[in-house]
């Protein structure tokens, strides 16, 4: 038995990236930051991320713990609750009818609502969580289709319903099921089925096959990406997890103590990642298709976020580190067909300056008089 269903991805990056730019923007991410305002201090988990996400387009979210992916994915869907609030940026989401764009971070509650489910959905980590558990599976499809379409007669929701359940390997018998009937790797499918009740744009994934084996996340994943290709919304995918994110991604955005540090097409961050972090953090998670060898872990915690080293706050952790990352945070430059924010790879240092990092001079960069050099 092989466990690799999902193929690993086979597209060059040339390919993806000129399938992504013939495909419109959806969502364009700029200067997002969320705080959550605590009584030890402020903590900034989504410090000035910037991002662009085309239709029908699957972009990972990785990190460790405490990077801040959730808190990235539920500001994009205004999901977050007190105290977290997003403190400045914007969510432009574009609509699939050609209308202007919107920035979802000025919407009221209520003008939200008209984009919850039928634009933008969420599937989160733990479906018990999010399944009405005294609710018939059945019932709760056709509550949502027919809440956000009323014109839709009971028995074409039921049939809808069914037709979703069937998409995701679950029989539509079990339409009458209660949640808690299910067992935890069809609860969780039956969530991502009914994510995709309305037919929405954008699905937001936070976790979706942690709590479920290995085994189970392969067929979630290859039902993912079957519905996905044939409905075409779009994806936003948050793992700790890299390899599964390096076979069924289009791009990649690698986050470490509240910024986006590295992103790339998964082509490139499979076999040349520029990042540090994002190349400690492939040897962490190997695929499941490579050959079994030694994992290597990423020595040290991630930084804490009321007190982040100053400088790359990946510094303390980095074996590349130079004097120059303890003292400035690097910007997130473009770079060839991606971002990166690391002195080494993002331009912003010259070759020169670059080397002198490299490989100070032996008395501190001071000439004989002890004038800095
Ligand atoms: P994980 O994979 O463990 O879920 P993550 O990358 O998704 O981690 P977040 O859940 O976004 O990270 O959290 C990032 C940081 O934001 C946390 O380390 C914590 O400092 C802060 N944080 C998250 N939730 C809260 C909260 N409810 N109150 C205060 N701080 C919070
Ligand atoms: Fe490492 Fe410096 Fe690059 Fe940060 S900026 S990842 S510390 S080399």
């Amino acid at each position: 038995m092989t466990l690799t269903t999902v193929p690993q991805h086979l597209e060059t990056e040339a390919e993806i990236i000129s399938r992504l730019e013939d495909s419109p923007v959806l969502l364009d991410v700029r200067g997002l930051c969320v705080d959550y305002v605590t009584e030890a201090g402020n903590i900034r988990a989504c410090d000035d991320v910037d991002l662009t996400l085309r239709r029908g387009e699957i972009l990972g979210v990785a990190g460790e713990s405490a990077s801040g992916k959730s808190t990235l994915l539920n500001a994009l869907g205004r999901l977050q609750r007190m105290p977290a609030a997003t403190s400045a940026g914007e969510i432009r989401f574009h609509p699939t009818d050609g209308t202007e764009p919107v920035d979802l971070v000025g919407l009221t509650e209520d003008e939200l609502a008209a984009y919850r489910w039928t634009k933008i959905s969420v599937v989160m980590q733990s479906a018990m969580a999010s399944l009405n558990p005294v609710i018939r599976l059945g019932e709760q499809f056709t509550d949502v289709i027919r809440t956000h379409n009323p014109r839709i007669r009971q028995a074409e929701a039921r049939a809808q319903a069914a037709e979703l359940l069937t998409m995701v390997g679950i029989s539509a018998d079990r339409l009458t099921a209660f949640p808690f009937q299910l067992s935890g790797g069809m609860q969780q499918r039956a969530l991502i089925a009914l994510s995709l009740a309305c037919d929405p744009d954008l699905v937001l994934m936070d976790e979706p096959t942690t709590a479920v084996d290995v085994v189970m996340q392969r067929q979630i994943l290859d039902q993912v990406l079957a519905a996905q290709e044939r409905l075409g919304f779009a994806v936003v995918f948050v793992t700790h997890d890299l390899s599964l994110l390096l076979e069924i991604s289009d791009r990649i955005a690698i986050m470490y103590g509240g910024k986006v540090v590295e992103v790339g097409t998964a082509a490139r961050l499979h076999s040349t990642a520029k990042h540090p972090y994002t190349r400690a953090l492939r040897n962490a998670f190997p695929p499941l298709s490579e050959p079994v060898r030694r994992l290597s872990g990423i020595p040290g915690s991630p930084p804490d976020l009321l007190d982040l080293p100053p400088g790359c706050s990946f510094a303390p952790r980095c074996a590349a580190a130079m004097p120059i990352c303890h003292q400035r945070v690097p910007e997130l430059r473009d770079i060839d067909q991606g971002r990166s924010a690391c002195f080494l790879t993002n331009g912003e240092l010259s070759e020169q300056e670059l080397a002198v990092q490299q490989h100070p001079p032996l008395n501190g960069g001071h000439d004989e008089e002890g004038e800095a050099l």
